[in-house]
C-alpha cells in the first residue's frame, strides 16, 4: 500500500525495457495492490479501518495472503511474466516484470508494520514499519517517484501533444491523489478502500495511453 514508490519504480523500469509499455510496467509494479481489492470484495482477504494503527495509514491489514505474501508475489510475478513472454517474446520486458512484481512486496515491507506474510498461513511476518515516521515515508516515496519520472522523461519523448500533456497530467494527478490520501481522514469503510484500490486500474489504462503517444528518446 505504498503508493508513489511503486509507480516510480515502474517509470524508471522504462529505461531497462524501452519496448515495454508504461501501462505494463505499472501493472507489474502495482499488481499486488490491483488484485488486492478483488480478494477484499470476495471476502477472502480483510482490511480494517483503525486510525490509531499507524501514523501514516489508518488501515490495519488484517489478512492478505493471496495478494501480499512473498510466495504469492513470486507466483503472480511468474504468471504475469509468462503471459507477457508468450505475447511479446521480449526478454528484458519479461525479466523486468518479474522484478517489478517482487519489488512491490519489498517496498511494502519497508513501510508496513510486520503484517506481510511470507506464505499463506505463515506466522512470521515482514515489515520494517517506516510508516511510523512521516519523514522517512515521504522521503522514500518522494525520492523514488521523482527519480522514476526523471528516468522515464529521459528515456522517452512525446510523439505529439497528447504524449506531453497526458503524461504531465498523469504525474500531477498521482501526486494529488497521494497528498489527498494523506490529508483526508480515515476512509468510511473497507468497502470504500476496496473500490478506491480497484480504481487504480484506470491509472494503468492511462499509462498505456500515455505510452502510445511517446517514443524512445535517441
Ligand atoms: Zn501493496
Amino acid at each position: 500500500m505504498m503508493f508513489l514508490g511503486h509507480f516510480g519504480l515502474g517509470l524508471a523500469a522504462k529505461r531497462v525495457a524501452p519496448r515495454t509499455s508504461l501501462g505494463t510496467l505499472w501493472l507489474a509494479a502495482q499488481f499486488l495492490d490491483l488484485i488486492w481489492p478483488i480478494f477484499l470484495l470476495a471476502g477472502v482477504e480483510r482490511v480494517e479501518i483503525d486510525p490509531g494503527n499507524g501514523l501514516v495509514t489508518p488501515l490495519d491489514f488484517v489478512s492478505y495472503p493471496f495478494s501480499h505474501s512473498l510466495l504469492a508475489a513470486f507466483g503472480w510475478a511468474l504468471l504475469l511474466a509468462g503471459i507477457y513472454w508468450l505475447a511479446r517474446h521480449y526478454g528484458s520486458g519479461t525479466a523486468i516484470i518479474v522484478l517489478l512484481v517482487l519489488s512491490h512486496w519489498v517496498l511494502d515491507a519497508l513501510v508496513h508494520r510486520p503484517d506481510l506474510p511470507f506464505y499463506p498461513g505463515s506466522s512470521r511476518m515482514a515489515g520494517l514499519g517506516l510508516w511510523s515516521s512521516w519523514r522517512y515515508t515521504l522521503l522514500l516515496e518522494g525520492v523514488i517517484f521523482v527519480w522514476g519520472v526523471a528516468v522515464y522523461r529521459g528515456a522517452t519523448r512525446p510523439r505529439d501533444a497528447t504524449g506531453r500533456y497526458a503524461f504531465r497530467t498523469l504525474i500531477i494527478f498521482l501526486v494529488l491523489v497521494y497528498i489527498g490520501s494523506l490529508v483526508s481522514g480515515p476512509p468510511p469503510s473497507s468497502q470504500y478502500v476496496a473500490i478506491m484500490a480497484l480504481s487504480q486500474w484506470l491509472l494503468v489504462l492511462w499509462a498505456y495511453w500515455v505510452d502510445r503517444h511517446r517514443e524512445a528518446a535517441v
